[in-house]
């Protein structure tokens, strides 16, 4: 670590950041010249059908953002005023926001504290015990409106235990709609994330695995969901471009021809960049073992994470080091950390909505720690990470 002259440090390692080589702006410039820079191009149909592949999937439509992406998932499948899906309250924000944008209502799950996933056993339960059917619906006793969905999000990369879901979903009428945005290359029992639910969300915003600068895209199956995805986020348009006929207020949610060949140019180093994920979550898996107070994330023995962003929990032996105090020691340090999201029923908006048995969703947020996780982080960099981190954790815990 070096301080420059006005006491800020040289070679900051910051959380995450996008990894951007010759290849990309090749494959830009080449875009640039062929003047397909808007909307309408080549390379977005390329790209969806590159991300179908790569997700198992028959159908992918690209969008703006990963937002957009569960937006219109939520639109195509029909969820509307009144209606209410089950979520977990240990995410980012924009896993809940698109549900509100369509008029329904997110009920809260906890995390369970193992992988910091939504817990599938207490979804199980929710459902076995508050709900009720009515015909075809399923009625969320205490509210008395329809529970329509359960949105699965795959939190740093790690796939939520999906069969279990997937049996519950089948048994209750319920539509799944996986937000993999953090996970695109995870691995459930042998399956691609995205591919395990009715539709899978994926986000290519600059601290993902791989970046449009923004973008998403929705993945499915279902030729019907695809078409309609696609259009609405055209503005609704129902027939061929010249006739300006609209039979319902769409969306300007297609992803840019520019962005797609950044996509692709990305997607070309697909596995060498979760190669790289995988080697720096081992790296720092290896490294920090057996430190009293720490404890790393593994990977389920069901899945294969993409690793996207390595994580530690701060527990296990007394005394245990607090995160702040960790924080701010790597901060010194020129390391950016982070923690995880507050949870969102916390938040202002979703303050008054139903949660259920939330026992460790706080506990998680107060001591998990995300670690500097760039495909292009170097060894030695890792090296000072890894360093640091322990000192500081022997330091906080005293
Ligand atoms: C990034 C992210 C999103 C949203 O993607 P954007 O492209 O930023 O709109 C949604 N859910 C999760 C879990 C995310 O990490």
């Amino acid at each position: 670590m070096k301080k420059r002259v006005d006491g800020s440090i040289k070679n900051k390692i910051p959380l995450c950041v996008p990894h951007i080589g010759k290849e990309d702006l090749m494959y830009i410039q080449h875009a640039l010249k062929s003047n397909w820079v808007s909307s309408v191009g080549p390379d977005v149909e390329r790209f969806e059908s590159v991300v179908a592949r790569e997700s198992g999937r028959a159908f992918a439509v690209a969008t703006v953002n990963g937002t957009s992406a569960l937006h219109l998932a939520f639109l195509a499948m029909g969820l509307g005023p009144g209606d209410e899906v089950l979520v977990p309250t240990l995410t980012f924000i924009a896993s809940i926001n698109p549900i509100r944008y369509t008029g329904a209502w997110p009920i809260f799950m906890d995390a369970e504290p193992s992988f910091f996933q939504m817990d599938v056993a207490k979804t199980a339960e929710f459902l076995k015990n508050n709900c009720r059917r009515d015909g075809r619906s399923l009625i969320n006793k205490s509210s008395g409106r329809r529970v329509r969905a359960i949105v699965p999000v795959h939190i740093l990369g790690h796939p939520v235990d999906m069969d279990p879901l997937m049996v519950l979903a089948r048994r209750y009428g319920l539509t799944v709609i996986e937000d993999a945005a953090e996970a695109l290359g995870s691995v459930y029992r042998g399956r691609r994330v995205g591919s395990l639910g009715d539709m899978g969300c994926f986000s290519f915003n600059g601290n993902k695995i791989i970046t449009t600068g923004a973008g998403g895209m929705v993945v499915t199956d279902n030729p019907e969901w695809a078409e309609r995805i696609r259009y609405y986020s055209t503005q609704a348009r129902c027939s061929s471009r010249e006739d300006f006929i609209h039979d319902d207020i769409g969306f300007n949610y297609r992803l840019s021809n520019l962005q797609a060949v950044l996509g692709l140019a990305q997607m070309a180093r697909f596995t060498h960049f979760l190669k790289r994920k995988h080697a720096i979550a081992k790296s720092y898996r290896e490294s920090l073992k057996n430190i009293a107070g720490l404890r790393c994330i593994e990977d389920a023995p069901w899945c294969c994470s993409n690793s996207w962003l390595s994580a530690v929990c701060l527990a296990g032996e007394k005394p245990i080091p607090k995160l702040s105090v960790v924080r701010a020691h790597l901060a010194l340090r020129g390391i950016e950390s982070r923690p995880l999201w507050k949870p969102i029923h916390r938040q202002r908006p979703y303050r008054r909505c139903e949660t259920y048995r939330l026992e460790w969703a706080d506990w998680l947020h107060d001591r998990v720690l995300c670690l500097p996780s760039s495909v292009g982080l170097t060894w030695s960099d890792q090296r000072r990470v890894i360093a640091s981190l322990k000192e500081s954790v022997r330091e906080a815990a005293q």
